[in-house]
Formats: C-alpha cells, sequence, structure tokens
C-alpha cells in the first residue's frame, strides 16, 4: 500500500529531488504565484516559408514577466516547473493562449497554416492531458490541423508507454507532432517509423555551424534528406545569416526559423509582422 502512494506522489511532484536543490525552492512558491496572478506571456517567433519568404505561421514560446525581476526567459524557470509538477498546469496557460491568439488572429483575418508549441514529456504525466487539451479545442474552436506540439528526443527516450498513448490520443484528435531540437538528443529512428511525427526541427547547433563545419554541413544535410524522403516538414532553427539560408535553400529545406527573420515577439508585434507580408527569400537576405 506504502508503494502504490509513494508512487502515485511521484507522479505530481518529486520531493527528493526537489529538496536536493536549493535554488529551486526559492523559485517554487513563486511561480506558484506567477500562474495565480496570470504572469506569463507567450511570445511568438514566425516561421518562414523558406522557398516563398513568407510567414506560415509561428512557435510559441513562454515568458515570465516578473514584477520585479522583468523578464525571465524559459531556460531559467522551465526546469523548476518540471520538476515540481507546475509545468501541467503552466502548459494549459501556453495551449490557452495560444488558442485564444489564434482566435484574434483569424478574426482580424490572418489566418496562420501552423503554430507550434513546446510539450513536456512530464505533461504525459496527467491523466487529463487529452481530455483538458480536446475541451480548450472546442473552446476556441481551435483548428487542430493548425497545431503543432513540439517534443523533444529526450521526452521520448525511455519510451514510456503513458507518453505513446498520450501521443496517439492527441494525433487522433487531429493535432500534429514534431521532434524539436532534432539530433541532439538520443535520437532514434525508430521514433519515427513508429510515432506520428510530421516535422524534424534541425537544432540550432547544427545550423550555426554550416558554413564553417563541414561535419555540420554534412549532418545538416542529411536530416534534410532523411525527412523529404520520409515526407516530413523539416525546418531548421537560429538562422541567424544569409549564408545559412542559402545552404539549407539549397539543399531543400522547407521552412526555416531565426533572427535573421525576427526574434520571438510579443503578439501584438507577432500580429504587425502578419501584416506587413513581408518577405525575406535568399536572394533578399544576401543582398542585405
Ligand atoms: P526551443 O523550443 O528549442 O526554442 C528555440 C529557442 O531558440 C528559443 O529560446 C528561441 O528564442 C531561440 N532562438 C530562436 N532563433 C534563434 C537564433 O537565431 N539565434 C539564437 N541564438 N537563438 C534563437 P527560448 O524562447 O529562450 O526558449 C528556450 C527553450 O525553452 C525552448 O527551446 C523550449 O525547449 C523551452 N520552452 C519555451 N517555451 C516553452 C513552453 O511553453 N513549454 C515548454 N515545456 N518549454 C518551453
Ligand atoms: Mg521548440
Ligand atoms: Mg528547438
Ligand atoms: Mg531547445
Amino acid at each position: 500500500k506504502a508503494k502504490a502512494t509513494s508512487s502515485c506522489s511521484y507522479a505530481i511532484f518529486d520531493q527528493k529531488q526537489h529538496r536536493s536543490d536549493e535554488s529551486q525552492i526559492a523559485i517554487e512558491p513563486e511561480l506558484i504565484n506567477a500562474i495565480r496572478r496570470n504572469e506569463f506571456e507567450l511570445f511568438y517567433q514566425p516561421r518562414v516559408d523558406i522557398s516563398s519568404g513568407k510567414i506560415i505561421g509561428a512557435e510559441g514560446l513562454i515568458r515570465w514577466r516578473h514584477p520585479e525581476k522583468g523578464l525571465i526567459y524559459p531556460d531559467a524557470f522551465i526546469p523548476t516547473a518540471e520538476r515540481t509538477g507546475l509545468i501541467v498546469p503552466i502548459g494549459y496557460w501556453v495551449i490557452q493562449q495560444a488558442g485564444e491568439d489564434i482566435q484574434r488572429l483569424q478574426a482580424s483575418g490572418l489566418a496562420i497554416e501552423r503554430l507550434s508549441i513546446n510539450l513536456s514529456f512530464r505533461q504525459f504525466q496527467d491523466s487529463y492531458l487529452c481530455r483538458t487539451i480536446q475541451r480548450l479545442i472546442e473552446k476556441y474552436s481551435i483548428d487542430t490541423a493548425i497545431l503543432e506540439f513540439e517534443l523533444t528526443e529526450s521526452a521520448l527516450f525511455n519510451n514510456e508507454l503513458h507518453v505513446r498513448e498520450g501521443i496517439e490520443g492527441l494525433h487522433k484528435l487531429g493535432i500534429n507532432f514534431s521532434l524539436d531540437d532534432f539530433g541532439t538528443g538520443y535520437s532514434s529512428f525508430s521514433l519515427l517509423q513508429t510515432l506520428p511525427i510530421s516535422s524534424l526541427k534541425i537544432d540550432r547547433s547544427f545550423v550555426s555551424g554550416v558554413n564553417q563545419n563541414p561535419d555540420d554541413r554534412e549532418i545538416v544535410k542529411a536530416i534534410i534528406r532523411l525527412a523529404r524522403s520520409l515526407n516530413k516538414e523539416v525546418i531548421a532553427e537560429g538562422v541567424e545569416t544569409s549564408q545559412q539560408l542559402n545552404f539549407l535553400a539549397r539543399f531543400g529545406c522547407h521552412q526555416a526559423q531565426g533572427y535573421l527573420y525576427s526574434k520571438p515577439v510579443s503578439y501584438d508585434k507577432f500580429k504587425v509582422l502578419l501584416e506587413s507580408g513581408c518577405q525575406i527569400t535568399a536572394e533578399s537576405a544576401a543582398n542585405q
């Protein structure tokens, strides 16, 4: 009986790991407050079709507008949120915000093809995941073909049944999945074979080296070729220079995200970018 209780509490809260890290303790009550006071903001980084240079959508990236400390980036609080299980309510906030924003964009006549958000493996431990997401989809009348959840390979590494079942359940709702930071985790081709993954996101660490490092060049080419031959979308992350964009265009990468186009911006700024219809193609970027 005691065993059942402890495994149950583990699902929500990892006491031992939590106590062993003091810096995490300080941030946790603040995170609970942040949820209550609605201090999170969802920023958007445009996702651009490389051949047309048009914005086809965005990736939603969370920020914490702390009343004293200012804007806090996800790397500073997502690990704690994952460790404590607070990522579950935070993750729902992200999905509902994305739904609200898709609805607002559509109401302004600004249709997007794709909006992705990052899903943490810990969110699959919530047995209400599929039902809650289904409810949010209905509430905001989200077209699930637009929605994409980004997963990391590490999240799938343990091949846990509840993660697979969660993915299958969400896929049945029409949601797309991508593998984020592709190539940096525990890549296994069987993931591509057995999970409904529709796109691969090439990690920034490979993209940044394509013009200096022959190994990075070959890795990026191989990922593009793999994705294309498996009929998946391929997206380059962290594109910062026109030389990188040129390389990606030459080898048939479909989409790109990165500072060359835009940093992640607030909803209002993203809306302005969409309205302006501005385009950057490999040629125009090269002439900048
Ligand atoms: P990610 O999903 O791989 O997101 C890409 C990160 O690269 C973002 O950092 C983005 O701002 C940054 N980036 C994009 N283009 C460039 C570029 O050209 N150059 C450079 N140097 N960086 C670029 P950010 O927003 O700080 O997010 C960091 C990580 O936090 C994300 O990595 C993701 O794993 C996690 N994260 C963000 N939002 C959420 C969320 O809502 N839920 C969960 N579970 N994780 C999130
Ligand atoms: Mg991502
Ligand atoms: Mg990434
Ligand atoms: Mg990352």
